[in-house]
């Protein structure tokens, strides 16, 4: 059978505590033989040393790593350094974004979107690094419409990327409604749904508000009607993101990319329950 290829997402933890965790997490996720670990990135470089550091340990224990890149409010020089650094590291995959402006951070920098950075990183670097960029099958957020929002992700992938993974969804529907628009734009970069497994129902709410992934109603009334029961939380959201995989999976996605919010136990799960725990 053809391996499922899965990839996983880590933060860089704030605290030594934090660090110590994830090597724990990181060592029971490896298990899964992930095609490679991300590490997030913050706008504007600042959580810059701490996803070098994660990048590094992961390489250490001879796995691949790929560390996320934005591009809002840097400077080329500054972007050349980090790859220079990634370069001498031997990372060879990049999730390259824009990111978001940190508050009180006026200055956006030499790049205002991420076509830029993945057109900046071929031009320094050549093939040096297969190049991830974000998809958003809602549609991002600041999009001024679906059209324009689509048009910026065929610009990324005519500006040299060779992937994408998307923001989380639960709506399977609006997968395969973008894979086809970009297709019909004659784009053919594999599209990997990011995968949300759902710890909690208050947060995913609040976060999913901000990234503009929509929580279906039918959804979102079973988990308000468990109110607490953190049991039933769990058992529902396990059984409808096993869903929502095996359904893309059957529909040609051609990978699933989870965050894992540093947490293994949830990943995991679906994985076994989906027949991807013991691929090689
Ligand atoms: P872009 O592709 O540049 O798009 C941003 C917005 O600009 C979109 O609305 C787009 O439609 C619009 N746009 C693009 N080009 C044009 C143009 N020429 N004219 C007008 N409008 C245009 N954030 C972090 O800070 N750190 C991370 O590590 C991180 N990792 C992420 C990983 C994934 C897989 C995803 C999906 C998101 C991640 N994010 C991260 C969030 C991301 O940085 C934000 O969603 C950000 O607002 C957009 O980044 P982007 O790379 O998609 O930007």
């Amino acid at each position: 059978m053809k391996r499922t290829e899965i990839s996983i997402e880590f933060f860089p933890p704030q605290t030594p505590e934090g660090v110590e965790k994830l090597r724990a997490t990181r060592a029971k996720l490896a298990q899964l033989n992930p095609e490679f670990f991300s590490v997030t990135y913050g706008a504007g470089g600042s959580m810059r040393e701490r996803t070098f550091a994660i990048v590094r340990e992961i390489a250490a224990e001879g796995l691949s790593a790929a560390p996320h890149l934005s591009c809002i409010g840097s400077t080329k020089e500054s972007i050349r350094a980090i790859l220079d650094e990634y370069q001498a590291e031997n990372v060879r995959r990049i999730v390259t974004l824009r990111g978001d402006l940190p508050s009180g951070m006026v200055d956006a920098g030499e790049f205002r979107y991420a076509n830029e950075l993945v057109e900046f990183i071929r031009a320094e670097t050549g093939d040096t690094f297969s190049l991830e960029v974000a998809a958003y099958p809602e549609w991002h957020p600041q999009a001024k419409s679906p059209e324009q929002d689509l048009a910026a992700f065929v610009n990324k992938a005519k500006a040299g990327a060779n992937s994408a993974i998307t923001q989380y969804f639960y709506n399977v529907d609006a997968y395969f409604h973008f894979v086809d628009a970009v297709r019909s734009k004659g784009v053919d970069i594999p599209i990997v749904p990011g995968i949300m497994p759902i710890a909690g129902f208050t947060k995913l709410a609040r976060f999913s508000d901000a990234t503009g992934a929509e929580i279906p109603r039918w959804m979102r009334k079973k988990f308000e009607g468990f109110g607490d029961d953190t049991d039933s939380i769990r058992a529902f959201g396990l059984d409808v993101v096993t869903e929502l995989c095996e359904k893309l999976l059957a529909g040609g996605a051609p990978g699933l990319h989870f965050y894992c919010m540093n947490q293994s136990a949830l990943t995991t799960e679906i994985c076994k329950r989906l027949g991807l725990a013991g691929q090689d």
